[in-house]
């Protein structure tokens, strides 16, 4: 079977041997697998990731030294099932799968991440029976493989908590920050501005949603702010704060009654939801300067570095900032379902198709913004261009 197999920051098409499913497990033919920016970041800093991963008690991450193939956003066709292993679906049907794989004495592996479970950049792929999930509506591969990188965006959206009166500010607008702009529109948010240097992610952004798109180089991100009623300093938000406090005395009631009563009905000053969906060492502490007061900073973006941050900068201006990881089985479910019943379209996202031939040429592609977004790999494709995919 053929493989991409990651080594030493390298990538080389290989003839590996097949694999075999185990009890709980199932074999699927790989129909696409996208290239997500973690694998590009793996290439060069997984001995990083994998000592952080030990330290929060994860194991199933490889190190440079390692074979691995990479590949955990995938869709595929029902192969074989392990034995032991009910055979919920049949064989043929098209399936996503979350990325994760119990192993016998070593526990739960990442799917693409690790060097004991191989992932999608493959002919086949070994995923876990429980965590596969039939495509529904009829949808077709390409949006299929969207639901990995797509119930990321989800998750992040739903643990920010964001209101839909809330202005959303997204930063960076790869695929991460597409697909939360994207999960932003289908949940109703109303304001969401996107900020990238790259004309062509602008562009895309509109495509998926986006209602203002700014260019940092011209324009902060945040400039927006009196406009959508946000506290940008924090003599502001004194003034604010004062002019407040003497309406409240000025109610004929004592002040501390009515502020309670301010306070129970939310009257709290207004404030934004970043998404941080760059992932490079300096931007967090580029959103602390510039975000306004109160701001809730969501970290989706996976930076693979160490980084530091001035602290008391954010204590001045009360940041929340908060970090999320993954998605939930529910949230996985809900994505794919979504995609199908057409509520997201993330076929805008889709720039390229390329052959397993072709992956290099596909990860120096994605270092490029003006070229492309996602690409997708099709193992069936052969040669090693990327063909252009315009929707
Ligand atoms: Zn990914």
């Amino acid at each position: 079977m053929k493989s991409v197999l990651c080594q030493n920051a390298e990538l080389r098409l290989t003839e590996r041997p097949k694999l075999t499913p185990s009890k709980g497990h199932v074999l699927l033919e790989v129909v696409r697998c996208g290239i997500c920016g973690s694998d590009l970041h793996m290439q060069h800093h997984c001995d990083h990731m994998h000592d952080l991963a030990k330290r929060v008690g994860f194991n199933g991450l490889a190190k440079s030294t390692d074979e691995f193939v990479m590949g955990h956003e995938f869709c595929g066709k029902i192969l074989d099932y392990g034995p032991k292993t009910r055979r919920k679906l049949k064989q043929d049907t098209l399936v996503c799968a979350m990325p994760l794989i119990s192993m016998d004495k070593i526990g739960y592996q990442s799917v693409g991440l690790s060097p004991n479970a191989a992932g999608g950049y493959a002919e086949q792929v070994l995923v876990q029976s429980s965590l596969m999930f039939e495509v529904p509506n009829g949808l077709d591969a390409d949006s299929a493989a969207m639901t990995e990188p797509m119930a990321v965006a989800l998750h992040a959206v739903r643990r920010s908590r964001i209101k839909t009166s809330e202005p959303a500010i997204v930063i960076g607008c790869g695929p991460v920050g597409l697909g939360v702009i994207l999960m932003l529109k289908a949940a109703g948010v109303k304001t969401v501005i996107a900020s990238d240097f790259s004309p062509n992610r602008r562009q895309l952004a509109v495509r998926c949603g986006a209602d203002i798109v700014i260019d940092p180089k011209h324009e902060s991100p945040f400039s927006n702010w009196k406009e959508f009623g946000l506290l940008g300093n924090v003599s502001d938000a004194i003034n604010a704060g004062l002019k407040a406090f003497e309406k409240i005395q000025a109610v004929p009631l004592p002040w501390w009654h009515a502020w309670r009563i301010a306070d129970k009905l939310g009257a709290m000053p207004k404030r934004p939801v970043i998404f941080e969906c760059v992932g490079v060492p300096g931007i967090l502490q580029q959103l602390i300067e510039g975000a306004p007061l109160f701001s809730r900073i969501i970290g989706v973006g996976v930076c693979m570095q160490s980084d530091t941050i001035e602290p008391a900068l954010a204590i001045n201006k009360e940041l929340e900032i908060q970090f999320v990881l993954g998605y939930t089985p529910l949230e996985f479910r809900d994505t794919l379902h979504m995609i199908a019943e057409g509520k997201v379209n993330c076929l805008p996202l889709i720039t390229g198709v390329v052959g397993l031939e072709g992956v290099t040429n596909a990860f120096t592609a994605l270092r490029d913004p003006e070229q492309h977004a996602k690409i997708l790999i099709d193992p069936k494709r052969t040669g090693s261009t990327i063909e252009l995919i315009k929707s």
